[in-house]
């Protein structure tokens, strides 16, 4: 089985309120980007890997994965205006034959081989897609323009979704043929009809997205 993995990496990281794109933002000595690449790089269930850079940022990225020695990126691609946009870019070098894509965020730093592997496991039970998530703890509210509340919203059942997220390579692809949008790839195979399966994610797979998140997954590593 041939497993590819697509890391976007091509945000803008806005709230971060850098000159640079989040994924270089510098986590210790080296740029945020370093880690996952590393991580997925080792990681014995990936076989390949293509890095979705930010535009203008595709030559520093693949520097990067020559100094970290990250012999399985096969291709470093341009990202797009959307996340959907980028994972698109990325499939673009996936190959016909690759059996399995795994997206993952580069804004998740701490991917770890225990979740690569609980999200592949259940492909072969006949699952179009698997997922990382942890049910969500606080109560939940919806909240107006004028910061009243409308509606409490019943957690049971709810699940903060992860990444990476692992997909039947020819169901992400016909999920994303038509140009769709989700804020993750499950969302647009579950619109088009999907089986997609969640298992337990990992509370270190926090989304980095302001600087409070990035000196957390300091003190993590
Ligand atoms: O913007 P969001 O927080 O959903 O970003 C999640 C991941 O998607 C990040 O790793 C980011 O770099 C990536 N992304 C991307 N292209 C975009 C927007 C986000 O590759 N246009």
């Amino acid at each position: 089985m041939s497993v590819w993995a697509i890391l976007v990496a091509a945000g803008r990281g806005e709230r971060l309120g850098l000159d640079r794109p989040k994924a270089f933002a510098k986590l210790g000595d080296e740029p945020l980007l370093a880690e996952p690449l590393r991580r997925l790089d080792a990681c014995p269930w990936v076989d390949a890997m293509v890095i979705v850079a930010p535009p203008g940022w595709e030559e520093p990225a693949i520097l990067l994965a020559e100094e970290e020695g990250c012999d399985k990126v096969r291709a470093c691609v341009t990202g797009g205006e959307t996340r959907s946009d980028s994972v698109r870019a990325g499939l673009t070098e996936v190959p016909g034959d690759a059996v399995v894509v795994l997206v993952h965020d580069a804004a998740r730093p701490l991917v770890s081989d225990e979740v690569v592997e609980r999200v592949l496991a259940p492909l072969a039970e006949g699952w179009d897609g698997v997922v990382p998530g942890l049910p969500v703890g606080d109560t939940l509210k919806r909240v107006g323009s004028d910061g009243g509340i409308e509606e409490t919203v019943g957690r049971a059942g709810l699940w903060a979704v992860q990444t990476p997220q692992a997909f039947a390579a020819d169901v992400l692809r016909r999920a994303q043929a038509n140009g769709a949008e989700a804020t993750d790839c499950a969302g647009l195979v579950e619109a088009s009809g999907g089986r997609v399966k969640v298992v337990d994610g990992d509370p270190r797979l926090l989304k980095v997205t302001s600087e409070a998140d990035l000196a957390t997954v300091r003190e993590w590593l």
